[in-house]
């Protein structure tokens, strides 16, 4: 039976049991078992530490893991990636104190940074070729320079208000995050098969998110333009209607584009625009 290690608690946690049960697998028992069985899908559920994760997996205690690109990175690992999946999105960057008079990579030889992504660091610092001396800490990274135990942070940043809070500046974005899928290198067959389903349903969710299907009533002379407009999936859906001069149009549009079409719309004659929430995607 496949096994999939997930976040017990923290950041990724409610969204991988949510990309679980919108992919039709409830994870029951709740966070605070370490196993659990799934219903809906032939799969056991490991709760860990994110930091757990990639070991857990390269060691096949789970056969696959949803954990961020970050914790992979930085572990080191031998797992494979599966697949992305569009949450968790950070990135770990070098921030100073906003008066330090930062000028660039070479500002950082022979200071101190303080982070909980040492070889991440230390592979980016080489690559500069910079020697700087690297504090490890577990947690609070943000408050190490204030406190007197570094000059520089390497930490993890996704809105940036908490480098504000403490008085930081962001200088450099050095690596990019989210929530990955990994595997085990040496899946068995069996277990391949499941794995390969899962990826399927999950990569079916993640096209239909920030997804809406939009239908609208549209006269004759109207169809031509509104195509133009909603190039679709493949091209719209273009139906008569039972009013003679009339058509139905269907389309799939993205989330981020859906009032400024709506608008086009409208200016070229659509009437009773109707917009549905989408499920999902399977091609
Ligand atoms: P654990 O108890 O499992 O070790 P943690 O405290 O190390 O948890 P969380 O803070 O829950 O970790 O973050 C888990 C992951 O969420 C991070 O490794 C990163 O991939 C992602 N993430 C997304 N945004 C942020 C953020 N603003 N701060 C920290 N992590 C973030
Ligand atoms: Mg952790």
């Amino acid at each position: 039976m496949l096994k999939i290690a997930i976040q017990a608690k923290g950041r990724l946690n409610e969204q991988s049991v949510s990309l679980l049960a919108d992919s039709g697998i409830q994870c029951g028992g709740g966070s605070r078992r370490l196993l659990s069985m799934a219903t809906g899908f032939d799969m056991e559920i490991l709760y860990l530490r994110d930091d757990d994760i990639p070991q857990a997996v390269a060691m096949g205690v789970a056969d696959i893991g949803i954990v961020g690109l970050n914790e992979v990175a930085e572990k080191g690992e031998r797992v494979d990636e599966v697949m992305a999946l569009g949450f968790g999105a950070c990135r770990i960057s070098v921030a100073v104190p906003r008066e330090s008079g930062y000028d660039g990579p070479a500002w950082l030889n022979g200071r101190r940074i303080a982070t909980s992504y040492p070889n991440i660091l230390r592979t980016w610092l080489d690559s500069k070729g910079i020697d700087a001396e690297i504090h490890e800490i577990a947690g609070s990274v943000e408050i190490a320079p204030a406190v007197g135990m570094a000059d520089a942070i390497f930490d993890i940043v996704s809105s940036g208000g908490t480098l504000v809070q403490n008085g930081l500046r962001e200088v450099e974005r050095v690596f990019d995050s989210e929530a990955v899928l990994i595997a085990t290198p040496q899946l068995p067959d069996g277990k391949r098969e499941a794995v390969e389903k899962l990826r399927f349903r999950f990569s079916t969710i993640l096209a239909g998110r920030g997804m809406k299907y939009l239908l609208m009533n549209l006269p004759e002379g109207s169809v031509e333009r509104a195509v133009e407009i909603l190039p679709g999936m493949k091209s719209p859906t273009v139906l008569p209607l039972a009013a003679e001069g009339w058509f139905s149009l269907h389309a799939v549009v993205p989330e981020s584009e859906l009032w400024d079409k709506v608008e086009m719309l409208k200016e070229i004659g659509a009437e009773d625009i109707l917009v549905l929430n989408l499920e999902n995607i399977i091609r």
